[in-house]
């Protein structure tokens, strides 16, 4: 069985299985990084990987989990990013029962999502009827 040898930021160099160390890659900016438990203080180490590092892990057979950034960061964003004073507000807002009532008529207007179709016709044809 291949070992590795991984440096502890607590304890220095230690050896792991190849069972003991992960391989993240994110698919969308193509950064590598490898995650173990370490073995003599059971803390978990994570560090950036670079290329040639990867290449040597995954060669080694350390396990490899492709991940991609949340798609939610593609979203467009309007307005400022709030600060505290709205997130303050908004803390005040909630005491109020009214909040909700509130928090919709500030909110844009919604369009119908793609693709939604309007609520399924409950009449039934005869010739559904009759097949
Ligand atoms: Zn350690």
């Amino acid at each position: 069985m291949a070992w590795i040898r991984a440096s502890c930021t607590t304890c220095g160099d230690v050896e792991l299985s190849i069972d003991e160390v992960q391989l993240l890659m994110c698919a969308s900016t193509s950064e590598g990084s490898y995650v173990f438990r370490c073995p003599a203080c059971r803390l978990i180490v994570s560090k950036a990987a670079e290329e040639n590092v990867v290449d040597v892990l995954v060669a080694s057979g350390v396990r490899l989990s492709v991940w991609h950034l949340p798609a939610e960061l593609d979203e467009p964003h309007y307005g400022s990013p709030i600060g505290y004073d709205e997130l303050l507000d908004f803390h005040f807002q909630l005491r109020d029962d009214a909040w909700m009532e509130e928090l919709d008529a500030m909110a844009l207007p919604r369009s119908p999502r793609p693709g939604a179709s309007s609520p399924p016709d409950r009449t039934v044809s005869s010739d559904a009827v009759t097949q």
